[in-house]
């Protein structure tokens, strides 16, 4: 079979739904039961031809596609995939590198390589070790057990070899506001989601630097803390220098979770925000949040290299890491076989240039204010967060000024089911908001009037017929 005819329709296909990502609602609800009749039925005893395969899967798939690649999608954090990045991904796929290991796939190696020195360049970070995870949870994940294996071997412990009953107990500090998936990866380790001391946030979701010198003041073992660089509401920092100096003084790791702040650093405008975050002894990143790199990929830096590659040690009689060779991905990760993610990095920043970074962290932060700017005019809308990077909360006043949670749900559905954008939910200091997030390349002014305009409509219009199931309008 030749592949020709097969990837000509499937990049027909592709380019199809990007060039009009544009025209369609960005992210409608859809019924569960009917898209799994129409995309599922009985596993089929004979196989199909592949370009059918391939075409049913498209027709099927579509109403239960949501346009997280286009430039109208403010859910979560989410960016798209900057060009380049999808047609690297394409050829990781069509070569089919197994990133494993040097011999696996020299290139993926020498890539993996390049990409970290590019990155602690563009970051303006001291000489670390890269691991290219799946994403920012296993990034955290990843350095918190480099972290775990630095500690313990301080007090005499083997923690890889030994495991954590009996080991000699050690303190893990997070913030108030540290993300859920470094409670994931603690519990992850052994290190418990609850046996943590939580340093209190100000009203921006920022670790109160007192208090954590209050905290650390207790701490009698030997200790981690988990601080922030871009929380996933307000987009707030926490204030790393000085949070780095007391973590130093006291002799204890110190971790960043940047998943999507980071980028911050890449931009001379915004990188005195995470000041500081050369003091880091380790540090997660998402590429596939601001970078706009596809799915999965998240970076973990870590200065410790002795300790991130003991956290992440795997051997097997079958291979001996060849003799001379600089880098050896599977040593800063938790897997072994993995798709090549270096590639679509690479790709990323070799299009994008520090230049290019910079102006896509630049325009997003921008464009977040022009959105805050656009809905602050509007009767009945407040900001809630202090809009200082590429975050925006909004809440929305009812008519009858109660039952404010459940109107502004009621406004973000509405929002959702328009189509013209797409926003969540969240909730900030006991109140219901929208959250709002520009990360995408692709977005630009015109994107977000657009979109002001039609959650200001929806707003309305939700108001109109407040209380929801009210006789007027109806
Ligand atoms: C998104 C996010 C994570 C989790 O990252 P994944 O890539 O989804 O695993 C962790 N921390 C913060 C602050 C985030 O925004």
């Amino acid at each position: 079979m030749s592949y020709q005819k097969l990837l000509q329709k499937t990049c027909e296909a592709a380019s199809d739904f990007l060039d009009n990502i544009d025209h369609r609602p960005v992210g409608r609800p859809v019924d569960f039961t009917a898209l799994m009749k129409n995309m599922g039925g009985p596993l089929p005893a004979r196989g199909e031809d592949p370009i059918h395969v391939m075409e049913h899967l498209r027709d099927t798939a579509a109403p239960g596609l949501v346009a997280t690649p286009g430039p109208r999608y403010f859910g979560f954090v989410i960016g798209g995939s900057v060009p380049a990045t999808l047609a690297a991904e394409w050829l990781a796929s069509a070569w089919d590198q197994n990133a494993f290991c040097y011999v696996t796939s020299p290139a993926a190696a020498v890539t993996e390589e390049i990409v970290r020195t590019w990155l602690l360049d563009l970051f303006g970070l001291p000489e670390m070790s890269l691991g290219i995870t799946t994403g920012a949870t296993m990034a955290n994940f990843t350095a918190l057990a480099a972290a775990r294996h630095a500690l313990l071997k301080k007090a005499g412990w083997n923690v890889e070899e030994q495991g954590l009953f009996e080991a000699p107990p050690i303190t893990v500090v997070t913030s108030d506001e540290s993300h859920v998936s470094v409670f994931a990866a603690l519990q992850m380790l052994g290190l418990g989601r609850k046996r943590v001391t939580r340093v209190p946030a100000d009203d921006q979701g920022r670790m109160r630097a007192d208090a954590l010198g209050d905290a650390l003041a207790r701490v009698r073992t030997p200790f981690l803390v988990c601080a922030q660089a871009g929380n996933v509401n307000t987009g707030a920092f926490d204030p790393i220098s000085e949070i780095a100096r007391q973590v130093h003084e006291c002799g204890g790791w110190l971790h960043i979770d940047g998943a999507f702040g980071l980028w911050a650093a890449a931009s001379p405008e915004h990188r005195s925000k995470v000041a500081g975050i050369e003091l880091a002894d380790s540090i997660a990143v998402d590429a596939h949040k601001w970078l706009n790199v596809p799915y999965d990929s998240g970076l973990v830096f870590v200065r410790d290299q002795e300790a991130h590659h003991a956290a992440m040690t795997l051997n097997a009689p079958y291979y001996a890491p060849a003799p001379d060779v600089a880098r050896e991905n599977h040593n800063w990760v938790p897997e072994a076989s993995r798709r090549a993610r270096g590639f679509a990095i690479y790709a990323a920043l070799r299009t994008l240039g520090k230049d290019g970074v910079a102006e896509l962290v630049n325009r997003c932060c921008r464009l977040a204010r022009r959105m805050a700017d656009r809905l602050a005019e509007a009767p009945g809308l407040r900001i809630v967060n202090d809009v200082v990077l590429n975050q925006v909360l909004v809440q929305f006043s009812p008519p009858s000024g109660e039952n404010g949670d459940a109107f502004t749900a009621e406004v973000i559905r509405r929002v959702q089911e328009d189509g013209t954008c797409w926003a969540g939910g969240t909730t900030w200091h006991g109140i219901h908001a929208m959250r709002i997030s520009v990360s995408n390349w692709s977005t630009w002014e015109n994107d977000i009037d657009v979109s002001a305009s039609a959650i200001v409509h929806c707003h309305e219009a939700a108001a109109e017929q407040w209380p929801a199931g009210s006789a007027v309008g109806r």
